[in-house]
Order: structure tokens, then sequence, then C-alpha cells
């Protein structure tokens, strides 16, 4: 997406040694640089006394391992690269990132804060005595605080240097491809809106599932557990581009209003709404306290207050150590009023489905006459799965469409602070630890105790 702002002109991305920037970042630049959009330098800082010649293999480590390794893009990518040395407390060190940027004639850089929030405030005072925040962009990572409360130190931090709207809140998942679909398939098609209301729909389920467990990052986990891991961010954001209202046009802030809109009329949630569950095994985890009341799994019941939405019960779940592994919407429609057909079996209500992940399909649930003499039928899905979503030259990364849109000044699918505010507010009594956890059996689909939210996943 680009709005015409004026571009950035270099990236400089903190946190060059660490594991987002391996994972997720390098890879990014890659593709970025296949797509012929990696023009600007890209100046990777860190304290592990590396050279730029260490930065280009750790980047070459990163890319085979995450994707693959491209030789030409990754031509391109080396060129870009630089490396500065130092220590996030010593502004000596913030002066040589200046230079380096004046040097490359750089008067408008990105500043990619890829460390722990622990350290912002040093890094963002830092740049700003050194003279790198004017004109310049500032990317932040989830989570954007711990509560309401820290969301605002953090933001208050942030706004000591920057101004709103050239703060960029990376929630990785509005990059993700099916997650625009949503968005895209609801007001790109006519057919969904007379029905998108509480008149029609009776219920959405919203499931983020995975089948593994901390994979090892128990001392992580045990600072965030699935609400603040997942749900304040990912599947708020989602609930958003489900319930919102139409956007008067595809500018950012017409969506990001409507977003925080929606956000802002989610009730706050109810403690008898809310079911904690923690896998069995969880406990012995390396780093999990023996003793730990960290959920690994919640199911909450939402209400979006509003005119179009009042009484519909947004179901949410998300879990680790579950059956399988999935993310997906399902607006379930009310039943027809009357039973025409006598069968054997009454008929399942329509529905409307958003799978994001692992695959990527759009499908509409109804029923369809079996051949023969009786007027009965069978469930099936009209649906449209993979390619035809994901671009006739493959899925474009999430890392890739948002750095690309940073450096393109498009906020589109970044999180506001009021979002993120409203966000905190909606799971306030889910982030303390709970009065109930129930156990469950890793593989299985969480607390039984779940049913009494009456999703109907
Ligand atoms: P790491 O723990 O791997 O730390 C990143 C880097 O920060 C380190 O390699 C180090 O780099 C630098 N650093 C500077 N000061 C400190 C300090 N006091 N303690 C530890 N490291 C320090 O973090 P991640 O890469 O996992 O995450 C970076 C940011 O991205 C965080 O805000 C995180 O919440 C967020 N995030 C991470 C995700 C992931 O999958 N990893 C997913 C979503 C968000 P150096 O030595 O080069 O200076």
């Amino acid at each position: 997406m680009s709005n015409g702002r004026t571009r950035s002109d270099a990236l400089v991305f903190f946190g060059a040694s660490g594991d987002l920037a391996y994972k997720k970042i390098f890879p990014a630049f890659q593709a970025l640089a296949r797509r012929g959009k990696l023009d600007f330098p890209v100046i990777g800082f860190g304290r592990s006394g590396w050279k730029r010649e260490q930065l280009i293999e750790r980047a070459r480590a990163s890319v085979s391992e995450n994707g693959g390794y491209d030789e030409r893009a990754f031509a391109i990518l080396a060129e870009r690269l630089e490396y500065v040395d130092g220590d996030y407390n010593d502004p000596a060190s913030f002066e040589k990132i200046h230079q380096v940027l004046v040097a490359r004639h750089a008067h408008r850089p990105a500043h990619y804060l890829a460390i722990p929030p622990s350290v912002f405030p040093a890094v963002i005072k830092n740049l700003h005595v050194a003279s790198c925040t004017q004109d310049a962009r500032v990317i932040v990572e989830k989570p954007f605080g711990r509560d309401l409360e820290s969301a605002r130190a953090l933001n208050q931090t942030l706004h000591e240097a920057f101004p709103e709207e050239r703060i960029f809140r990376i929630d990785h998942y509005l990059g993700k491809e099916a997650v625009q679909n949503i968005l895209y398939f609801r007001f790109a098609n006519a057919f969904l809106e007379p029905i998108w209301n509480r008149h029609y729909v009776e219920s959405v389920q919203i499931t983020m599932a995975e089948s593994f467990g901390v994979k090892g990052r128990g001392k992580f986990y045990e600072e965030t557990g699935v609400v603040r891991d997942v749900i304040q961010n990912h599947l708020l954001q989602i609930i958003s581009y489900v319930a919102m209202e139409a956007p008067s046009g595809m500018y950012a802030e017409a969506i990001r209003d409507e977003q925080a809109k929606v956000l802002r009329t989610v009730r706050p949630l109810e403690p008898e709404h809310l079911v904690c569950g923690q896998f069995r095994g969880y406990r012995d985890e390396p780093g999990v306290a023996r003793d730990s009341r960290v959920p690994t799994y919640a199911a909450l019941k939402l209400y979006v207050d509003s005119w179009r939405w009042h009484g519909v019960p947004f179901v949410v779940r998300a879990g680790k150590s579950l059956a399988t592994t999935y993310s997906e919407v399902k607006v379930h429609l009310r039943r027809a009023p009357q039973v025409v057909f006598t069968e054997p079996t009454p008929p399942a209500p329509n529905y409307v489905r958003f799978r994001l992940s692992p695959e990527v399909a759009i499908a509409i649930g109804a029923r369809a006459k079996r051949g023969g003499e009786l007027m009965v039928g069978d469930p099936l899905e009209l649906s449209v799965v993979g390619t035809p979503m994901q671009g006739q030259d493959g899925r474009m990364g999430d890392y890739e469409r948002l750095l690309g849109d940073v450096m393109a000044g498009d906020a589109t699918l970044f999180a506001r602070q009021d979002a993120v505010e409203a966000a905190w507010s909606v799971v306030a009594p889910a982030l303390e630890p709970p009065r109930v956890l129930h156990e469950y059996e890793p593989g299985s689909w969480g607390p039984a105790e779940t049913e009494r939210l009456g999703g109907q996943w």
C-alpha cells in the first residue's frame, strides 16, 4: 500500500544479533531486495563487537534457515548492509549512527527497535540527542506494554521524540494476506453487508490454536501468557476487521478510525465469560515456575456494544498444545425461520468462514440437495482456497509488507495508540492470575469448561 507520503531513506535496526532479526527481519530485507524495493542503506546496530562481515554472515545464515538464500537478492542486501557497534546507553554510539546517516545522505531514517522494551527509553533519548529523530520514523514491536498503564508509559516515552504519525507499531498479524482478505472480502463485495449484523448473525467464533507448546521459551511465556501473547493484539485486531463499519476510504486513518471505534465499543470482559487453562506439563518446561498460574489457553465471550452487533457473542479461544494448529474466523448465521424440508438430522445453520492459517481460505457453509427422489441434502462449502488470494508470485511475507509500508509512510496496517489502549481495557480482567485455572491434556481442545461460553467451532 502507498499513500504518497515521503519515503524514509535509510533503515537503522537495533538488536541486530537478536531472535527477531534472525527469524524475520533479514528474510524480509532479502525479499524486499528480490522485488527491487531495497533501495536504501540498512544499518544494523548491536553491542556484540561485530564487524560488518559478521553482520553479513548472520544475515546469510538467517535467510538460509528462514525461507531460502537467493544469491542475487542477497548480494543486493549485503551491499546495502552496514554495521555500527556500540552501547545502547552511550550517546557516543548514537553519534556514530548519525555520522553514517550523514555519509549516506540519509535525512529521513526509520529506526526499528528490535530490542527488549526495557531498552527503548535509552535508545529514544540517545537518538534524539544525536539528532537522529528529525523527520524520522520509529518502528516498535508488540507487546505495546503489559497493561493499560504500561502501554501509556511506553507511549509517553515514544512521544518524547516522535509524533504519533511517525510511530509504527507492528502487530505482524495485520500484515498477513489472509487477515487483509477479511477486510477486502467484506468491502469489495456487496452481498455480505445486508446480512452482516445482529439480524442475521447468531455468533462469531475466532480460534487461534497451536499444537505445539512454548518451544523452550518458558521464561518469556511466564511473563506473557496467552492473553498478552495473542489475544490482546492479534485476535482483537481481527475482531476489529470483522466488526468494523465500512471505512470512508483506503487511507490509513479511515481504516484505523473504524478499528478503534470497534475496540472502544467492545464491552469490558466479564469474569464469568472467561475460561483459562494450562496444559499438563507446562510447569515442567525450563524457565517455568513449578507452581505457575500462567494460562496457556483462554476462551473469552465478548460483546460489541454497537447498533450493528448488539447481543451477538464473539467467542474467542487461543491456546498452546491443542489438538491441531489453525487460525480461523467463523461467522454463524441464524437458522432459516421455518423448516421447509423434513430431514433426518436438522440442518446446521449457514456460516462464513475465513481460514487464516495454515492454509488460506474463504468459505460459505450451505446445503444442497442430494441426488435422488427425496428432498434431503448435504452440507457443502462454496470456497475459494489458496493461490488466488496469495498473489501470482507467492504470498508476500508479513514483515516484507510491513517494512515496505513503513518506508513508504503508510500506517494502515499498524496499531494506533487509541486502539492499543482500548484493547488493553477490554482484556483487563484476563490479565490477573486466574482465580480458576483448568488443567488440560496436551493434544486436546482445552478445558471442557469452554463449552459454557457457547462457541460453535
Ligand atoms: P532478543 O531477546 O533476542 O533481543 C534482541 C536483541 O536486543 C539482543 O540480541 C541484543 O542485541 C539486544 N539487547 C539490547 N539490550 C539488551 C538487554 N538488556 N537484554 C537483552 N538484549 C538486549 O529479543 P527478540 O529479537 O526476540 O525481540 C525483539 C523485540 O521484538 C522485542 O520487543 C520483542 O518483544 C519483539 N518480538 C519478538 C518476536 C520474536 O519472535 N522473537 C515476535 C514478536 C515481537 P545486540 O547484542 O545485537 O545489541
